[in-house]
């Protein structure tokens, strides 16, 4: 099938957009204030998928906002990427788990319907898997975070439909933030390499 144009892919993300808003699914529903759904644009060339929302994503409806927010815009921007021509970038869950816990089995696989069906659309060559959340829903047990991150995993690799596209698993901001020291071998240091490779394999896209 021929690669969707960017306005048939925007009207489709709206169509599972709209059946998002309306989901009760899963009990989250009863403590949401939004959906997250996505940020960015919808090129074929880069996705990333994140965990859940938290605080402030749930606030305000867009993925990724506030100091980790911020952050992955830098990372971004430090290879000449921005948000808003580049990548397309969504989460695991569309509903905030209460107190940021992490999702559960279950709330992951009611919601996998609209994370396939954003796959599907867009179809990007290159998936960011942000954080041990994104990793464990699209590669199941292929290892922690700090072990696998700067990998790239193919796409039979995974235990979901991914299209064809390459993975990467990358640290999520928060945990950045949190883990401060640039030093060489540290968790910012091997992030700041791991996007100048991601970038070299999104040029020749
Ligand atoms: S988390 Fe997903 S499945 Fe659960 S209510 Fe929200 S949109 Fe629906």
């Amino acid at each position: 099938m021929e690669a969707l144009t960017k306005e048939e892919m925007l009207a489709r993300l709206s169509e599972i957009k709209e059946k998002c808003l309306a989901c009760q699914k899963c009990s989250l529903a009863e403590t949401r204030h939004n959906i997250v759904f996505d940020d960015g644009v919808p090129n074929p060339k880069l996705m990333l998928i994140g965990e859940a929302p938290g605080f402030y994503e749930d606030q305000q409806g867009k993925p990724f906002v506030g100091k980790a927010g911020q952050l992955l815009d830098r990372i971004f921007a430090s290879v000449g990427l921005t948000r808003k021509k580049d990548v397309y970038i969504c989460n695991t869950l569309k509903c905030r788990p209460p107190n940021n816990r992490n999702p559960l089995p279950d709330e992951k696989a009611a919601c996998w319907e609209y994370l396939s069906a954003q796959i599907e659309i867009i179809k990007p060559g290159i998936i960011l898997l942000c954080g041990n959340v994104a990793v464990q829903s699209i590669l199941g047990n292929a290892g922690g975070i700090t072990k696998i991150r700067g990998n790239w995993f193919k796409a039979e690799s995974a235990v979901v439909n991914v299209y064809g596209a390459r993975m990467m698993p990358i640290f999520h901001p928060s945990y950045l933030l949190r883990n401060d020291t640039r030093e060489k071998g540290g968790p910012k240091w091997l992030m700041w390499q791991d996007i100048q490779e991601i970038k070299r394999e999104y040029d020749k896209l």
